[in-house]
């Protein structure tokens, strides 16, 4: 597929198409899933399309990689075995001991996990800071800090950072700007577009789509930057096998139609709760009460998925409405077709508790799936009572 200046093709139209040629021999339409370890080379280092092993590179990974990249508008995709096997891998690519990470005050529990239990004992300094505030981000660079890592909409609490405004702050201290962009996907904002340096998914969640495979990605804005990162990638090996690559290749195929059913859903939700009587405050971007509203609309094509709210009558209520939904399937992750209900303060993050990071305890957060909306409503309706 061409995609020149010229005659740019539309998001869903890459998604289906970038990296993915009709396979050469047969026509397969769709890239095969390359189940193999080696190549045969043709007299040593005689290597066919660059292939020697499959850590290093493996067809049904670089049709992955060619895609995502093509999908965030950066010139190097990498996919790994999880989110947080990207995320370390792009840690250990930019920071040495001595340095400075400055992340979410409400970051994913496991990122939180990632820094405060694994790389500070390697030297890695961090500060949580309240990502929806430039000046707070600001006060919380340090000389040595290398990368300012975002997430928005954050997990679990929703809220909205500013990418352009943080890539100012972040660049303007030599610093990089990395934005997990998990919880929107790139179908509903491209922080490469907007000025960021690598893009960070867990393709577990809205990528994939189908709860069916673990995996992650990074997407570098610049080549020497991706370069490296694949460096690091193949050095420490924490690469997508082949089936996992060629799962995440056809959940992205559907991306754009499936975040389009998730935003429309989770807005109903999102008003349902907002007029509930056991409802104490709903968290969605979409809600023109939230805080984040208009840096939302401005940089995202739709609010997403995920609605989080906190519960009327405590903790317990919280904890034992979890427990009554029937459609809403009790479990942690999200961005699947089906929806999901947790108790962040409990489950995804109950590795925080105690910390910076730590959620409110009368929170519950729904992945809202693609199901027919009145089943949805009518389900979370009962269960609240
Ligand atoms: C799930 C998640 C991760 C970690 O990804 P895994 O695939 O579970 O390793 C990172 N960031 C966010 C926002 C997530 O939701």
């Amino acid at each position: 597929m061409s995609n020149d200046d010229q005659h740019p093709h539309g998001f869903e139209t890459v998604a289906i198409h970038a990296g993915q040629e009709p396979d050469a021999l047969t026509g397969a339409v769709v890239p095969p899933i390359y189940q193999v370890s080696t190549y045969k080379q043709d007299g040593v280092g005689g290597l066919r399309g660059g292939y020697e092993y499959s850590r290093s590179a493996n067809p049904t990974r670089t049709a992955l990689e060619e895609n995502l990249a093509a999908l965030e508008q950066g010139r190097r995709g990498l996919a790994f075995a999880s989110g947080l096997a990207a995320e370390d891998c792009l840690l250990r690519t930019v920071c040495k001991p001595g340095d400075h990470v400055v992340i979410p005050g409400d970051a994913y529990g496991g990122t939180f996990r990632l820094f405060a239990k694994v790389l500070q004992r390697w030297g890695v300094a961090w500060t949580a800071a309240d990502m929806t505030s430039p000046e707070a981000v600001r006060a919380a660079l340090r000389p040595e800090t290398v990368a300012v890592w975002v997430e928005t909409p954050s997990n679990p609490l929703l809220g909205i950072a500013d990418i352009a405004a943080l890539v100012q702050v972040a660049h303007g201290a030599g610093a990089l700007l990395v934005v997990d962009n998990t919880f929107a996907s790139p179908y509903l904002q491209q922080p490469l577009v907007l000025g960021a340096d690598v893009v960070v998914h867990s393709t577990t969640k809205y990528m994939g789509g189908h709860s069916d495979v673990v995996g992650g990605a990074l997407v570098a804005a610049d080549a020497e930057l991706g370069e490296q990162l694949a460096f690091h990638q193949n050095s420490m090996g924490g690469v997508s096998g082949p089936f996992d690559s060629w799962l995440v290749l056809r959940g992205i195929k559907t991306l754009g139609v499936r975040m389009d059913r998730h935003c429309a859903n989770a807005s109903k939700v999102a008003e349902f709760l907002a007029g509930h009587a056991k409802v104490a405050q709903v968290l969605y971007p979409g809600l023109p009460s939230h805080p984040g509203h208009e840096v939302a609309a401005k940089q995202m094509r739709g609010f997403g998925g995920m609605v989080s709210f906190r519960h009327a009558d405590g903790p317990d209520a919280a904890v034992a409405m979890c427990d009554r939904t029937r459609l809403f399937t009790l479990g942690e992750s999200l961005g699947g077709v089906e929806s999901l209900v947790e108790h962040p303060g409990r489950m995804t993050h109950a590795s925080a508790e105690g910390s910076p990071l730590e959620v409110p305890a009368d929170l519950v957060r729904l992945s809202v799936g693609i199901e027919s909306l009145d089943d949805l409503l009518e389900d979370l309706g009962q269960a609240l009572g």
